[in-house]
């Protein structure tokens, strides 16, 4: 059964990589000779380890890093001063200088993730430009310009790596490691958050993942591999000098990761091969070699925005197979909670100014368990704003929040999430660069849910809450490829796996057609009658009054109704403010 596979993916990692490892190490003993073509694969083996953290720091969590090659360069010199100044052993010291660039990376990330793009941009290249001054002045330290000499290789439990086959051999394995560890990465949990960041930071927080910490995690993940190529390059050449891990360096590595493709790390490894050996086998173009070697490289990456991996992969048909077999219905839906007196959601004097504009004016509002409660009024009268000011997006200029008895006032968004708070956004906000079912496994991955813990479990509610929807049939296609109603469902979805509480739909009705808008009433109308608490704003009065047990009407930030929907929709001022004309009998 198909719920089977995230545990079947675990266990089929392990029997890949022994393999894989056996056959890099023979590989590198039956190369034949030594020096030249050895020291490209060594050069290409340790960079392609470094490249592969940029595909977790850019590719997978969208945070630029112009750094790279800081990070190789301290793990470098952990290798280099450690052995040959403090006499400590490799691994020892590999160790060392790798712990040392994932401590810098971690601090780097924490002090300069707040920042975004460019900016993050900019701090990232400090970072580098700080090393190389450091590396080339602190000659007491460093050794300075000249660099460390006479780094010599390992030997492990009685094995020499002290052969250039060897030492490739021992590269070759880390590389095999390192690239299974970080493709694997990409289909677990913390992957899934970090692609749900890079595509929709928003959404992501509301998703119940904390932003600011999976940003900083792929930072520290990067920075780790970074000094994992650089202490084995260091043993490799047994040479190190600072103008080896310059700025123009993190620039080639930056390419290598965007030549080969981001997205995956047989792609950066990819990028790496070609980037070490074109140059090599441009030698003979002599003069004109470097403005061929950099013409190639920028028509490679115009004409394949995806880099040579994804070249590679739009060539192999990939058809992943449908998923089969039937699976536990929505909990939370299996059952009519009885609509109940006690309130979940209780909001009291709320108030969000923008400048002059008071898009909420000191609104109360308590939504009852169990009960579908709408919240309507003209265009700009405030009500996403009581949404985003509700989900922790916007701060409240003044008021509280309470929900489920606890005062959230000020909790982050991927707190109130984890309370069980969950919503859709007025213009979709779903994970674009990910399949249908990775964008409800992130929904059913909220940390406090029942069964975010269980891979296999996960699996289950997300498909689960895809045939709520009927969109099972998707679960493998890219969201960006469905139509937009689709998406919407996929956004239900993803809220309806994570179990919530309480669910906000801000206009799930928007940019639909109309055959979208009826299916969507219909969907919303069985979502209705299941007693999940939900708070709904909609402009389809018929919807609304089918739907809802309670209606509040907002006017310019301001509360002017709240009720049932027969005496709200019958109220005088409603009828002047929003509807125009009174509704049927009730006038
Ligand atoms: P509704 O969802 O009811 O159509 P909104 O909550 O989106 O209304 O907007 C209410 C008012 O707040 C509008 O005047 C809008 O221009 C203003 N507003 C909303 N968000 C912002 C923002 N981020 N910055 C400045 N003004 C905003
Ligand atoms: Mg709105």
């Amino acid at each position: 059964m198909s719920v089977n596979l995230a545990s079947a993916r675990i266990s089929r990692g392990l029997p890949q990589a022994a393999v894989a490892c056996v056959a890099v190490v023979a590989l590198a003993f039956l190369l034949p000779g030594e020096g030249y073509y050895l020291n490209i694969l060594m050069q290409a083996a340790t960079y392609a380890i470094a490249v592969s953290g940029l595909v977790v720091v850019l590719g997978y969590c969208g945070q630029i890093s112009i750094a790279q090659a800081a990070f190789f360069g301290i793990g470098a010199y952990g290798v280099g001063i450690g052995m040959v100044d403090f006499g400590i052993g490799f691994f020892p010291a590999m160790l060392l200088g790798v712990a040392a660039a994932g401590l810098s990376g971690l601090l780097l990330g924490l002090g300069s993730l707040r920042l975004g793009g460019h900016y993050l941009a900019m701090v990232t290249i400090s970072f580098q430009q700080i090393l190389t001054l450091f590396l080339t002045n602190w000659i007491s330290f460093t050794h300075g310009p000249d660099g460390i000499r006479g780094i010599p290789r390992p030997s492990l439990m009685g094995v020499s790596f002290a052969s250039g086959h060897a030492f490739l051999a021992l590269c070759l394995v880390f590389l095999v490691l390192s690239t299974l560890t970080i493709w694997r990465l990409k289909t677990g949990r913390l992957g899934r958050a970090m692609q749900a960041v890079r595509d929709n930071e928003l959404a992501a927080g509301t998703c119940g993942i904390n932003v600011f910490s999976t940003k900083v995690i792929a930072f520290g993940i990067s920075a780790v591999m970074g000094g994992i190529g650089g202490a084995l390059f260091a043993g490799g050449f047994q040479y190190i000098s600072p103008d080896q891990f310059s700025f123009s360096e993190s620039i080639v590595l930056l390419t290598m990761a965007l030549l080969g493709g981001v997205q995956s790390p047989f792609g950066s490894l990819v990028g790496t091969m070609v980037l070490v050996i074109l140059p090599e086998w441009l030698r003979f173009l002599q003069q004109i070699y470097l403005a061929v070697y950099g013409a190639a490289v920028i028509l490679i990456m115009v004409f394949l925005p995806d880099g040579l991996w994804g070249l590679m992969l739009s060539r192999v048909i990939r058809r992943a197979k449908p998923i089969e077999g039937s699976v536990e219905p929505l909990p939370l839906l299996s059952e009519r909670a009885a609509a109940s007196n006690d309130y979940v959601l209780k909001v009291e004097g709320l108030a969000k100014h923008f400048g002059g504009v008071k898009a909420l004016d000191g609104v109360d509002l308590a939504v009852r368990r169990g009960t579908v409660h709408a919240l309507i009024g003209p265009n700009g009268s405030g009500k996403s704003t009581f949404i985003n000011v509700v989900t922790g997006l916007y701060r409240p200029t003044a008021g509280k929040v309470t929900f489920t008895g606890q005062d959230i006032t000020h909790a982050q968004p991927h707190e109130r999430n984890r309370a069980g708070l969950a919503r859709t956004f007025q213009n979709i906000r779903v994970f674009r660069g990910m399949t249908v079912l990775d964008n409800v496994m992130v929904g059913a991955e909220r940390p406090g849910n029942d069964i975010a813990e269980n891979p296999a479990a996960v699996v289950e509610r997300a498909l689960a809450a895809l045939d709520f929807v009927d969109l099972r049939g998707d679960a493998h296609r890219q969201v960006g490829a469905l139509s937009y109603g689709h998406q919407r469902y996929v956004e239900i979805a993803r809220a309806l796996a994570s179990s919530p509480q309480t669910l906000l739909l801000d206009e799930p009705a928007a940019g639909l057609n109309l055959t979208e808008k009826h299916e969507l009433g219909e969907l919303l109308k069985r979502l209705g009658g299941h007693g999940l608490t939900i708070l709904i704003i909609d402009h389809d009065m018929n919807l609304v009054e089918q739907v809802a047990d309670h209606i509040t009407v907002l006017n310019f930030g301001r509360r002017i109704a709240d009720g049932t929907p027969s005496a709200v929709l019958a109220n005088p001022d409603v009828v002047a403010a929003y509807l125009g004309e009174p509704r049927h009998e009730a006038a």
